[in-house]
């Protein structure tokens, strides 16, 4: 082990939120870190903010056919990781914006699943970045910090559904250009693999898709000498 990675059986961790934009975000940039936390019997939940109703050049589909059929790819994909909490939040794909609104419903989610780490794409990039994974990303970090801690944000959460101001102590994001933490994944690359086949909608040919994954894990394992990895930004929201 590197001094870039680190041993997440050490992590006092034990709830784990991963908040994205949409269905197979999670298996393309987090996903062996995911197999790793359930393994190791860390409950994860997802929050998937859309259901990804425009990834398709079916013509003869419709939105709906769609969102219907990637949330029964997803649900699958994440039974394969471990993971059996799964909340749509069906925001219209390519349109998410971070709004107060996404803003309060994240919180509520954070308040009611009381996690010590949160998962989500790095909002920063400015180039070739989805609209979708920057206004994700950015509702998040603004939903952890400081909104879900403060009692008198959104008060009707606490008042009328029972729910507690949460502290989460830190957040990793994924896909970001300044990386500064390495998840060795070498022994769940197969099987975040076989979870981002479940999307069988964003594929065509699943020995490539295999092929390409396995290049990625090693490229992104290579700066922490690792053989297989995924890479994170740390923010520390203590
Ligand atoms: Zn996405």
């Amino acid at each position: 082990m590197s001094d870039l990675s680190i041993d997440l059986t050490t992590l006092s961790i034990s709830r784990v939120l991963v908040i994205v934009a949409h269905p197979d975000d999670i298996e393309s940039w987090c996903g062996g870190t995911v197999a790793r936390f359930t393994e190791l019997g860390k409950s994860v939940a997802y929050v998937i903010c859309t259901s990804g109703d425009k990834g398709s050049s079916d013509p003869s589909l419709t939105s709906q056919q769609i969102a219907t059929m990637r949330e029964a790819e997803q649900l699958e994909a994440a039974r394969i990781l471990g993971v059996s909490s799964v909340t749509f939040l069906r925001y219209p794909d390519s349109e998410v914006e971070s709004t107060l609104t996404l803003r309060r419903e994240l919180v509520w989610h954070i308040r009611y699943h009381r996690p010590d780490l949160v998962i989500t794409h790095d909002p920063v990039p400015p180039y070739r970045l989805h609209p979708d994974h920057r206004a994700v990303g950015r509702a998040t970090l603004d939903a952890l910090f400081p909104c879900a801690r403060d009692a008198l944000t959104f008060p009707e959460q606490i008042r009328d559904d029972g729910l507690q101001p949460h502290i989460t102590p830190e957040a990793w994001l994924f896909a970001t250009e300044v990386p500064d933490l390495w998840i060795d994944i070498n022994r769940t690359l197969p099987r975040k693999i076989q979870a981002r086949l479940a999307h069988h909608s964003q594929y065509s040919d699943p020995q490539a898709l295999e092929r390409s994954w396995h290049k990625r894990a090693a490229e992104t394992g290579l700066p922490a000498g690792l053989t297989a990895a995924e890479a994170f930004k740390q923010v520390d929201l203590r």
